[in-house]
């Protein structure tokens, strides 16, 4: 916490407000449309649910197929399922790690060849990298499929100073206690088209219509943000800024005592290669020209090379054993048990992120010697 949502929040509990609704909800989704540059937001229960009212908004149904980013966390794709529809998982690009735009346009070629076209897509920033935006919102044009913009992980970062979490017909936030900044959970809803985010905001409190009783005329949902959370969102307003360099300062410092080496790879053969050398073996992927990334987690690629063979496994088990927590990258969703099933697009760079990539470390309130131990571990293995 950064000092000021205890002041938001016992302003709630001075005034009674601890309630659903309250002047601490407003005035988060205020500061939130300010900060992402967009026109309106719609503060929910989580992330999950901003993406599954998304859905609901684009009229998501059994039957429809909706393609998704298959290297994410499961949570940008299950609530296709809540629809009933059919996630179409596609793989991404080695720049930014997201959905591969000339695969994505591939396989939107295909489905309508094969006789459907998918109803909308779902685009994520992942580790707080901006998607390759500038060519995907050319192909949602083309195609008339609206995106979906996942940017639960990317608060604050952007491209050309466009904001993530302004790209998309409908974006998404996430407050969870792992994101940048965290309400405990929450979520939010984003549009530039205010009566989405009003029909959002009336379908996440039950879908109540306007009468002095309770009637309702659609199914509605329980996904509102309470006064009291928001409150605590407003205080991590105040700091979100802060914690944006200190994550990069994170990613800085691992970067220049792990190799200082920049990821760079040819998918020419069908499988990624490393085509530069690294004297740690350790690789950063770097931010592309005119981007920026809040560097949500650091994360790095470990290429073992024949000769010493340290993998992405050696490391984690070596922190593991100093009782430091690290973690693979995200599991793509197309080798996920539950998603099997669902049509998946590969070009194998998923799964290679998979294989050989490590999230260290990186909350911002780690200290500078907690992170040199890391460090030191870390090279300790690679020795
Ligand atoms: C955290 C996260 C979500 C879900 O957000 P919750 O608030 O935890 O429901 C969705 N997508 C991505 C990529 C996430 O990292």
């Amino acid at each position: 916490m950064g000092g000021h949502e205890s002041d938001f929040v016992q302003e709630a509990f001075d005034t009674n407000w601890v309630a659903p609704l309250g002047p601490n909800v407003n005035g988060f989704e205020k500061d939130l449309t300010e900060y992402v540059g967009i026109k309106s937001a719609g503060a929910l229960a989580s992330g999950t649910a901003a993406i599954h009212l998304a859905l609901i908004l684009l009229g998501i149904k059994e039957e429809d197929e909706v393609i998704c980013q298959s290297f994410t966390f499961s949570a940008s794709a299950n609530p296709i399922c809540y629809q009933k529809a059919t996630p179409i998982f596609v793989d991404s690009e080695l720049d930014t790690w997201n959905i591969d735009p000339e695969l994505l346009e591939q396989v939107i070629k295909n489905r309508i060849e094969k006789g459907k076209k998918p109803k909308a897509m779902i685009v994520v920033h992942l580790y707080g990298m901006p998607a390759k935006m500038d060519q995907i919102i050319g192909i949602s044009n083309k195609y008339n499929i609206p995106i979906i913009e996942d940017a639960a992980e990317a608060l604050g970062s952007y491209i050309n100073n466009r904001k993530c979490g302004s790209f998309g017909k409908l974006s998404v936030l996430s407050f969870n206690g792992n994101k940048i900044i965290t309400t405990s959970g929450g979520g939010a809803i984003l549009s530039n088209e205010t009566e989405l985010i009003e029909k959002a905001r009336f379908l996440a409190t039950q879908a109540r219509d306007e009468a002095p009783h309770y009637q309702h005329s659609a199914i509605g949902y329980n996904y509102r943000m309470s006064n009291i959370l928001a409150g605590i969102g407003r205080g991590q307003m105040k700091v979100l800024d802060e914690r944006i360099n200190r994550r990069r300062e994170i990613h800085q410092l691992y970067f220049n005592e792990l190799g200082k080496t920049w990821l760079e790879v040819s998918n020419n053969t069908g499988v990624p290669k490393i085509i530069n050398n690294s004297t740690t073996n350790i690789y950063f992927l770097k931010e592309p020209e005119n981007y920026f990334s809040n560097r949500w987690l650091t994360t790095i690629i470990i290429d073992s090379k024949e000769c010493d063979g340290v993998s992405r496994e050696d490391i984690r088990l070596e922190l593991e054993r100093n009782n430091i927590e690290s973690r693979p990258l995200w599991k793509p969703m197309h080798l996920q048990p539950v998603f099997k099933n669902f049509p998946h697009y590969s070009n194998k760079v998923s799964d290679w992120l998979f294989e050989k990539g490590l999230c260290l470390p990186s909350g911002s309130n780690m200290e500078k010697a907690s992170q040199k131990r890391v460090i030191e571990i870390i090279k300790s293995v690679i020795k």
